[in-house]
């Protein structure tokens, strides 16, 4: 290990059953592991403390234990980006060689959205999307998906103190959509996990109807991701029949739209007040006619949707364009005079590549030779 990764691991990001866990190992009682738990809780989460010291209802001693074992520290920043319009950009170091993006987007949802990345990389492969480019490097855990929250809270300065409580409504950050790196129903247990902790009202209570999960089209996860985590239903769909969708996800070779629209009318609670968020991206001369907008209006019949058109981010070596505004809005009108809301996504953080789609970190996956070779002192 580089001395860049301190040897005490910290407790910022756990979950409840891994925080009692921790704290069994230091050596409380089991029976009383829950109380504790509830009161370090509070301190991390809602007032978002760095210093056990400050825990001033925790006993002297077990706070003074907790330090000789653990930091609350937060993953390393390795670059924070502002971009003109104020999105908000860190690159995040996880580990040697595992990096991952979160970028805050204000003036989005009620005041604004995280962006969040649930893996560094991803198997999926979309044509026209940046991350696409770098292999699945490993999942996030889910102490690592709330601590992007954390980071993002410790920077915008969003912790309310005893002295300076915050309420809901004075705050930047208010919803939070896994949109950023990788596919978040390929790591559902862990994105599961991440939300009970993001959402949870003693603590960072960013509630679950202001979190979206993003997909590419798993299918077979659609339901289960509502059944077990009460998010909103976001999809990307960027093409109305299989011939195209299979060129520009490939994931639809694996599930066709037939199946991918019977999955996402299987979610649960649909109604007005909970729509589906259709993601689609306008690619120049690619999927952005007047018949497909049309054959969308069609596909999208009886289902409790919204649209959003994303107008197409360019990034480096890409051979795709974003279609001319005036198609956009050609084709936004048809989905509107059909009903439904299809704002169109102003493009944020372009120039520090922060856009949908432009996120991509360096890492790569290393063989596991090379891993061997890293892990294994030299000999003299
Ligand atoms: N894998 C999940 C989560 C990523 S969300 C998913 O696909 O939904 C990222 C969103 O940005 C997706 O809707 C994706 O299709 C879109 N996107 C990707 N590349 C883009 C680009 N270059 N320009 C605009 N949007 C893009």
């Amino acid at each position: 290990m580089t001395s860049a990764f301190p040897s005490k691991p910290s407790l910022a990001g756990l979950s409840k059953a891994e925080l009692a866990e921790k704290l069994i190992g230091v050596g409380v009682e089991p029976k009383k592991a829950k109380m504790r738990v509830e009161q370090l809780w509070r301190w991390i989460y809602h007032y978002g403390v760095t210093d056990f010291a400050a825990m001033t209802n925790v006993a002297k001693e077990l706070r003074a234990t907790l330090s000789e074992h653990y930091t609350l520290e937060r993953p390393e920043i390795v670059t924070q980006q502002i971009s003109t319009d104020g999105t908000r950009k860190w690159l995040i170091r996880l580990g040697p060689g595992i990096e991952a993006e979160a970028v805050f987007i204000p003036g989005v949802g009620k005041a604004g959205a995280l962006c969040v990345s649930s893996q560094v990389g991803c198997t999926l492969n979309c044509t026209f999307c940046h991350t696409g480019t770098q292999k699945l490097v490993r999942n996030l855990s889910s102490a690592e998906i709330v601590t992007q929250v954390m980071i993002a809270r410790d920077a915008l300065g969003e912790w309310p103190t005893q002295e300076r409580p915050l309420n809901d409504g004075d705050r930047q950050l208010t919803n939070i959509v896994f949109m950023g790196m990788g596919e978040p129903l390929y790591n559902l247990d862990n994105v599961d996990t991440a939300i009970d902790v993001i959402s949870d009202g003693d603590g960072i209570s960013i509630g679950r109807r202001r979190i979206t999960v993003s997909t590419a089209g798993v299918a077979p996860r659609i339901k289960e991701l509502g059944d077990r985590t009460g998010a909103m239903l976001a999809i990307s769909l960027h093409a109305t029949n299989d011939e195209l969708r299979n060129q520009l996800v490939p994931l639809n070779k694996k599930y066709q739209l037939e199946e991918l629209f019977a999955a996402i009318r299987s979610y649960p609670s649909l109604n007005n007040a909970k729509r589906v968020t259709f993601e689609y991206v306008m690619l120049k001369g690619v999927n952005d006619s007047l018949p497909e907008a049309k054959a969308l209006v069609r596909l999208l019949a009886g289902i409790p949707a919204k649209i959003n058109l994303i107008p197409f981010n360019p990034w480096p070596g890409t051979n795709y364009e974003c279609s001319d505004w005036s198609t956009i809005e050609a084709f936004a009108e048809v989905l509107n005079r059909a009903g439904y809301s299809s704002p169109i996504r102003t493009p944020r953080g372009r120039d520090i590549l922060a856009a949908c789609g432009q996120l991509r970190s360096e890492s790569v996956k290393q063989r596991a030779s090379e891993r061997l070779m890293a892990a294994t002192p030299s000999a003299d």
